[in-house]
């Protein structure tokens, strides 16, 4: 009997995610006994017509990890979405644009200036920029374009399952597996972790305060941080109140506060500004210099209350009304 197909694939992505498939360890022996593997360009050498040759629907589940900033990336999704009976959303970028969606505070001008003429480290008196099409030798080979957003996977095609974490840890990933290869096939639109705050997992759950005014907020390397204390108490941010559970509480056990990578709970619309309006609700100075103060212990508000979220946020991207023109949803 054949066995299913899986596919792995990789978008605007790290590695990291890749990482855990291979952090199963010998667990993935299991994996592999049960399923063929016929994508997975991190380790095998597949090509695009390889995939394009595939009946629709014969792969039984793609995981899909990074987000979407280019139009190859585009294309892979959309060939994957209609090669696979799941598509499976893997990792925080793919589920949330990630951390590659905080260019969404740029637009994509500035980003390639930036790179390619303005960085310190850049040596480029031409101003040569990527061309998207060139000659050569008779052959004409194209780049991809660059998008002027960054989308999390189902804002570009449709997405059955979600599995959160940057990066998802084994753990997940294999009751993941154990589910579908099981045929216990989760409803659709599922973020496959608990969905409960990260709090109910966290051992420094008893010293949450249940009412504080914070005068100040530190940054993990200006305090010495207290191993057993909840971060809040420390007038340190912890994302874990917004966040979702299933991580093991690895970074607060690690003596570091939650980051956020798990994204929201089913309900919590806006996972920044959840945590944004718990802690300014709570900031003992009433008036705006006061208040000025109090945040200026958190200098990079985007990067912390948006760190892998921001394409699904409701601020989503910036806009550049000043250039008397219409945005781009790409
Ligand atoms: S979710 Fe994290 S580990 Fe995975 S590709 Fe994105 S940045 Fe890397
Ligand atoms: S340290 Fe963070 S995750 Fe743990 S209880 Fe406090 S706020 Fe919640």
């Amino acid at each position: 009997m054949s066995k299913p197909k899986v596919a792995f694939y990789w978008c605007a992505s790290c590695g990291g995610c890749e990482e855990t498939v291979v952090d199963l360890a010998e667990d993935i022996l299991g994996v592999v006994e049960k399923v063929d593997i016929v994508l997975w360009p991190v380790a095998m050498d597949f090509k695009y017509k390889d995939v394009q040759a595939m009946a629709d629907k014969s792969i039984f589940a793609t995981l899909l990890n990074g987000a979407i900033r280019s139009s190859e990336q585009e294309e892979m999704a959309g060939l994957l979405r209609r090669k696979s009976q799941y598509l499976i959303a893997y990792g925080s970028c793919a589920h949330l644009g990630g951390i590659p969606s905080l260019a969404n505070q740029f637009e994509r001008e500035q980003i390639l200036k930036f790179n390619y003429e303005d960085a310190p480290t850049v040596v480029n008196e031409a101003k040569v920029r990527p061309q998207l099409k060139f000659e050569e030798n008779g052959r004409h080979p194209h780049l991809p374009e660059l998008r002027n957003v960054v989308r999390s996977l189902d804002q570009v095609v449709d997405v059955d399952f979600y599995i959160p974490g940057c990066p998802p840890t084994p753990n997940l990933t294999k009751a993941a597996f154990a589910a579908l290869l099981s045929g216990q096939i989760p409803p659709k639109g599922a973020v496959l972790a608990p969905d409960t705050a990260l709090c109910e997992e966290c051992s420094r759950k008893a010293s949450k305060p249940s009412d504080i005014a914070f005068t100040e907020f530190k940054r993990t390397h200006q305090k010495l941080l207290d191993p057993a204390k909840c971060f809040l108490a420390q007038g340190v941010v912890c994302m874990g109140p917004a966040t979702r559970s299933g991580c093991g509480a690895q970074c607060t056990e690690g003596n570091m506060p939650c980051t956020g990578c798990f994204g929201p709970t089913s309900r919590v619309r806006d996972q920044g500004a959840k945590i944004l309006s718990s802690l300014c609700a709570n900031i003992e100075a009433k008036d705006e210099a006061g208040i000025n103060q109090v945040l200026e212990g958190i200098p990079d508000p985007v990067g912390t209350f948006y760190r892998y979220g921001l394409a699904k946020s409701l601020l989503r991207r910036k806009v550049n009304l000043s250039a008397n023109r219409v945005p781009s949803s790409k």
